[in-house]
């Protein structure tokens, strides 16, 4: 599989001359000194580059990842679907693992609750549809004052409009504030009790990345919180809407995050992990409730007009439907026990009295490092010391993302506990490189 150096180096300069990159400042992307990695082929927890250099994957792809790469159970389950049909629409038809997998997404809570799902393509579409689909619950039930949202600061919800709205990290979402839902910020669910009766009335929702928020850089949330939001929305009578496109899929150490405190949102909105991190996929489930409300007559206008054309595609289904049968297969969410100790253990061993960290996270097999100066300080933002620690990673034979300089440490949960090992002190040394 590796590719020669000149077709490598061909791809750079075609990859430079068109391709534009999520994220990503392209004025360094495309500088002279910059050789962009070309991942050519994965398997279980490592990928490997043009050149055949092998990295862990050490976030997973971004938090996509579940079971490993190249995973037989889910090539296979790919391969026999696209012997019958890649894909047909959802406008109008059915199919086969569309079908199979809302049932298994639904058995996953308990009876009459999350009972209806609405398959979208990515994160940011199955909260874009889970926000609508309140709007239109409270127009639809006589209460359309109910047109606003509450979401928290440093949120990260997605990046389409509306999603992009529900959005609290300045960097990523200031602009766009005013393009897509109204939208309140709010600190803590203490901000949320001090909201006059007024302004509560006039919420729809309010969105939450259950237990931790991944994009402001691994920031956990106090436990009880969850509990303490359903009481409030029970209360208030405001929808709850989970965002679990990160934390699902056994990454918090539970199947999904509200599981730990046993609570049940309005809607659930899933992605990422869904298909084992094989194919674009999302879910938003809800309650029969909600569903019922948009049931009347052609003339009564209460259909719920949104879809996307690849919505419930029969690959990206069938993936998912092996994903989730590779969790009862392979015991994966038991044999997370073992890995979550390992992983504190090698936290603390490599990064523990470490003078350039200044804090460190972990939530199942999620793991947050703070890099700061020697005195405590913060690094200047711009100087880019995250991405230069990662980009220096790269030759201990890892690969992942910052958040800011925050280092990131997420693997497919098929990884070993050395392979855990060798990851945070692959990540030790390239903090040794930098700073
Ligand atoms: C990644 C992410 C999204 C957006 O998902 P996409 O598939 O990238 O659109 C939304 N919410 C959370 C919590 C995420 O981590």
């Amino acid at each position: 599989m590796t590719v020669s150096t000149t077709t490598t180096n061909e791809l750079r300069a075609l990859d430079k001359a068109h391709l534009w990159h999520p994220f990503t400042q392209m004025q360094g992307w495309c500088a002279p000194d910059h050789d962009p990695l070309i991942i050519a082929r994965g398997e279980g927890a490592f990928l490997w580059d043009s050149e055949g250099n092998r990295y862990l994957d050490g976030n997973s792809s971004i938090w996509t990842n579940i079971h490993g790469h190249h995973h037989p159970v889910i090539d296979a389950a790919i391969r026999d679907q696209l012997e019958k049909m890649a894909h047909c629409s959802a406008l109008g038809f059915t199919n086969e693992p569309a079908i199979r997998l809302a049932k298994a997404l639904v058995d996953c809570f308990p009876a009459d609750t999350l009972a209806r799902v609405f398959f979208t393509d990515d994160g940011s579409t199955a909260m874009e549809c889970a926000c609508k689909m309140a709007l239109q619950y409270w127009q639809l039930t006589g209460i359309p004052e109910r047109h606003r949202f509450v979401a928290f600061d440093q949120a990260y919800h997605g990046d389409t409009a509306g999603a992009a709205s529900l959005g609290g990290i300045g960097t990523f979402h200031e602009r766009f504030q005013k393009t897509g839902f109204d939208v309140l910020h709010v600190p803590d669910v203490a901000a949320l009790r001090e909201l006059p009766p007024e302004t509560v009335k006039t919420l729809a929702g309010i969105a939450i990345e259950p237990l931790i928020q991944g994009a402001a850089g691994m920031r956990l949330w106090p436990a009880g919180m969850l509990r303490e939001l359903r009481d409030w929305c029970d209360e208030t009578g405001v929808l709850l809407i989970f965002d679990e496109v990160m934390t699902g899929f056994g990454r918090t150490g539970k199947l999904f995050a509200c599981q730990h405190e046993k609570v049940i949102p309005d809607f659930l909105a899933l992605a990422k992990g869904l298909t084992g991190g094989y194919l674009p996929l999302a879910a938003t489930l809800t309650h029969e409730r909600i569903f019922s409300a948009f049931l009347g007559t052609i003339e009564e206008q209460k259909t719920f007009y949104y879809g996307h054309s690849y919505c419930a595609n029969p690959l990206a289904c069938a993936a998912a439907l092996a994903s989730l049968s590779l969790f009862e297969t392979d015991h994966t969410l038991l044999s997370l026990g073992p890995k979550r100790v390992q992983l504190a253990d090698s936290l603390s061993r490599h990064f523990g009295a470490h003078p350039n960290v200044s804090d460190i996270r972990q939530l199942g097999l999620i793991a947050a490092i703070d890099i700061v100066g020697e005195n405590g300080e913060a690094f200047p933002w711009a100087d880019l010391t995250g991405a230069k620690i990662c980009l220096a990673a790269r030759k201990h034979g890892i690969l992942t993302r910052p958040v800011l300089d925050t280092l990131v440490f997420m693997p497919p949960m098929c990884v070993t506990e050395t392979e855990i090992d060798q990851g945070i002190s692959a990540l030790a040394r390239a903090v040794a490189d930098l700073v």
